[in-house]
């Protein structure tokens, strides 16, 4: 099937808004056919101006009526995706009765068979621009509607939509309208669902999972629910407007393409989030953190919608920076921002610095492609970064006041990113124009650099010195903390005080001297950025800069320790320092490491950068070291925990001693109270694929094994994997040209095909990547088209031709814009990481 999927302008969507107001949506759904089609009958109220005509995106297999104010639309009145209505009356109401095709890449009605027990699932995700693969509508976010849903589903089914249900009966669903919400907001779920139920506050709650899950969530069904009602209640105490759409229900649904989805009364979460093994402190605050984000969404995103894609960030970074701090104030996960400093603000600065770097804000978004391209880091964490700077610049008061004015004069309406700095401003008394033109509407990150010079034992002075890239020469306002840790006589560092700055560029150019410290003694670390209050690229003095092998194993603090490891680790991505220096830091200071997020970024990071910072003869002695710093820390590690956990697997991830791996499988030589469980045990066999020491029947036991859902995840990603020519080859011309392959399984397929092990096997693939994307682009679309070119890059081949194979599909002018970005992008870091190698 050749996907055409019509994109929507910012021009057109404007236009459209002109021209007409949507009332309601009656939806009909029969969903008990067999096949991979179901039927739709539509009505949509709309009022427009007179004699005008339009459009709705519309994507039926077979239409079988449509009416427009009662007069037949003529079949031919629908192409590409839209059909097109002439002669609009000021009233009008638009009835269509269609076939049309159930998904299997996460967007219009997700069709999933479940391998566990052949149980059928479905859930509608309409996002982005995906409302047209179920009903005809007007789909842009500032055309707010009602809708009203009713579905004929097979016996045994549950069905649950945003609205709560008024009539259920013989496979027959009836339920309420909604209030006025986005196209993209509206979803169902379908299925033999199991559900728990509970209710706090007068609100109802509910959770949904697939049947196969069932003892799962009922085991989780407890802090589920216990981190909902905390949530629930702290923003209660934040905002001024109660939570405003009824019951609040969350599903947890197969091959989901987000972590989740924040659609009002129903969010749908992937249901990778209910555990069938066991999992770290880190991923369950990780869970809550998601649970807490989608429901920030519910004012932020819901009840005030953006007009238009450009404003993607006030959705995203507001419901990232909400979720992290409600996450933190509310539930018994306080450390969320040592989460943040880790993981999030890497993923922005990443982004940040690729090519296709954007303002977290831009001025204009010119269609539904470029909106979904934004999805980055930039508009989650950088966002969430700069919202962090913003509380610390206006005060929280201010800005807790300013939302709820916002909210208060948009509620159920949309508003703009001028609409919320005219909110703030007023509250805070500070006009946020400057700040906001500096922080939001320009791209790239400066980066932040203490200069010292001492006076025999004492600072003379303390400077930062802020820099900007060449092409973008911004320098912006900091508000940041300086710490100075020093050693105490029971051999731990510690924080003798926090100095706070502003760097003001207008005042100081780049460079601040920092009041205060000259006479201060000089400290054995010396942090720019202490407290993480702002986002940039920190690098310390040379003094400091060196202490941090003999000081970061000490520090108590463990916030400092991030933005001390995220500067570390970006040092080596950019170069400055060597991937072996960083291999040694994480011998010596990670088998101390307590934090449990702090434990597995690191591993993974650094992981990452062995296999493409380091030149294929030195790499087999770092990863060496790498699993010797995983086993020290498997060692040290309380028998049973977290810890113990992740760095079991990050030994696993690691380890060329398959006789080892083997052994645990067998369940000989198990650390004590590790459990080998269902997904600790495919990750030992995913690594023993690698390394060629399982074969395919091995991989097809373990299936036979563990036939769930997460199984036949595994068990593909396993086959991939496996350094056979004809395994590389069944796996490649999965991920090119298998369209009836879901979106998730081929995710893990290409998830499993690069190894740095297998670089002599692979060799014919690097050009096959170039030659070959373009096809799969047309086998596949938006989201899971992103993630499948995004995976199967050769990233770990970093090698002159390489980059000569991308630049050489780079400069042709037919590029899908999906493709053109990803390439781009990899080709940045693969560039970074050559560099870096001679
Ligand atoms: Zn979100």
């Amino acid at each position: 099937m050749i996907v055409v999927m019509p994109t929507l302008t910012r021009a057109e969507a404007v236009a459209r808004a002109a021209t007409v107001d949507v009332r309601e949506y009656d939806v009909d759904l029969d969903l008990t056919a067999e096949g991979d089609t179901f039927r739709s009958r539509t009505v949509v109220r709309f009022a427009a101006t007179p004699g005008a005509s339009t459009f709705l995106e519309f994507e039926p297999v077979e239409v079988e009526s449509m009416t427009l104010n009662g007069a037949d639309v003529p079949p031919d009145a629908v192409a590409e995706g839209r059909v097109t209505l002439t002669g609009l009356a000021a009233e009008n109401e638009f009835v269509a009765s269609a076939t049309m095709r159930y998904s299997n890449t996460g967007e219009g009605l997700h069709r999933y068979v479940d391998p566990a027990d052949e149980r059928v699932y479905l859930y509608q995700h309409m996002f982005i621009n995906n409302a047209g693969r179920v009903l005809p509508s007007f789909d842009q976010p500032d055309l707010k509607a009602s809708f009203r849903v009713s579905v004929t589903a097979p016996d045994g089914w549950l069905v649950a939509t945003n609205a709560e249900v008024v009539t259920s009966g013989d496979g027959r669903w009836e339920f309420g309208r909604t209030k006025p919400i986005s196209t993209y907001l509206a979803t169902l779920i379908a299925g033999p669902y199991h559900v728990r139920t509970d209710e706090h506050d007068g609100i109802p709650l509910a959770l949904y999972c697939r049947a196969a899950l069932a003892e799962h969530l009922d085991a989780e069904a407890d802090e589920l629910f216990t981190v909902t009602r905390q949530c629930l209640d702290r923003y209660h105490e934040m905002f001024d407007i109660r939570y405003p759409f009824g019951h609040y229900q969350q599903a947890f649904a197969p091959e989901f393409n987000f972590g989740a989805m924040e659609y009002p009364g129903l969010v749908v979460f992937r249901d990778e989030f209910i555990y069938r093994s066991a999992v770290t402190e880190s991923e369950r605050e990780n869970r809550a953190n998601v649970i807490a984000h989608e429901m920030a969404h519910m004012w932020f995103g819901d009840l005030v919608t953006m007009a238009w894609w450009d404003d993607l960030w006030l959705n995203e970074s507001f419901a990232e920076y909400l979720g992290t701090r409600v996450t933190a104030e509310a539930t018994r996960f306080p450390d969320t921002w040592t989460t943040f400093a880790m993981q999030r603000k890497a993923w922005g600065l990443r982004a940040d610095q690729h090519p296709s770097t954007h303002p977290v804000a831009p001025a204009e978004v010119a269609d539904t492609d470029q909106a979904l391209l934004n999805f980055d880091g930039i508009s989650y964490a950088k966002g969430a970064a700069v919202l962090r700077q913003l509380v610390a610049w206006v005060g929280d008061e201010a800005f807790r006041s300013g939302l709820n004015e916002h909210f208060a004069a948009h509620a159920y309406g949309n508003a703009t990113l001028a609409d919320l700095l005219g909110a703030l401003s007023k509250a805070g008394g500070r006009d946020l124009s400057g700040w906001a033109d500096l922080w939001l509407r320009r791209a790239q990150v400066n980066t932040l650099r203490a200069e010292v010079t001492r006076a025999g034992a004492t600072y003379a002075e303390v400077a930062v010195v802020q820099t900007a890239p060449e092409r973008y020469p911004t320098l912006r306002p900091h508000r940041i903390g300086i710490g100075l840790f020093d050693r105490t006589a029971d051999g731990s560092v510690v924080r003798r005080a926090t100095v706070h700055a502003e760097l003001d560029p207008e005042r100081d150019g780049g460079r601040t001297v920092i009041a205060g410290l000259a006479g201060e003694p000089v400290a054995d670390l010396l942090l720019v950025n202490d407290g993480d209050l702002t986002y940039g690229k920190i690098r310390l003095d040379e003094a400091s800069a060196a202490a941090v092998p003999a000081v970061l194993p000490l520090l108590t603090d463990s916030l400092a320790r991030a933005v001390l490891w995220a500067a570390t680790l970006d040092a080596v991505v950019d170069g400055e320092s060597p991937v072996a220096e960083l291999v040694t830091l994480v011998l010596a200071a990670l088998p101390v490491e307590t934090e449990v997020v702090i434990v597995e970024d690191v591993l993974r990071a650094t992981r990452g950068l062995v296999d493409r910072y380091a030149a294929p003869e030195t790499r087999p002695a770092a990863l060496e070291l790498v699993a010797q710093a995983a086993d020290r820390l498997l060692a040290a590690s309380e028998p049973g925990g977290s810890r113990q956990l992740a760095a079991a697997r990050g030994l696993i991830g690691a380890t060329v001693e398959t006789a080892r791996l083997r052994g645990w499988l067998a369940g000989e030589g198990v650390p004590a109270e590790l459990t080998v469980d269902a997904d600790l045990r495919w990750l030992i066999v995913y690594r023993l694929a690698v390394l060629g020491a399982v074969g395919r029947e091995e991989i097809d036991a373990e299936f036979e094994r563990d036939r769930s859902a997460t199984g036949e995840q595994w068990a593909a990603r396993c086959r991939a994997a496996r350094p056979d020519a004809d395994a590389k080859a069944a796996a490649w011309a999965a991920i090119i040209g298998d369209a009836s392959l879901s979106n998730r399984l081929t995710e893990v397929t290409a998830a499993g095909f690069w190894q740095p092990e297998q670089l002599g096997l692979l060799a014919p693939y690097v050009p096959r990547y170039f030659a070959e994307m373009p096809q799969m682009m047309r086998v596949r679309s938006g989201m899971s088209a992103e993630r499948t070119a995004a995976l199967a890059y050769p990233d770990v081949v970093v090698a002159p031709e390489t980059r000569r194979l991308a630049a050489e599909l780079l400069a042709r002018d037919d590029l899908d814009p999906i493709l053109r970005r990803v390439v781009q992008d990899a080709d940045d870091d693969l560039g970074r990481a050559l560099a870096a190698r001679f």
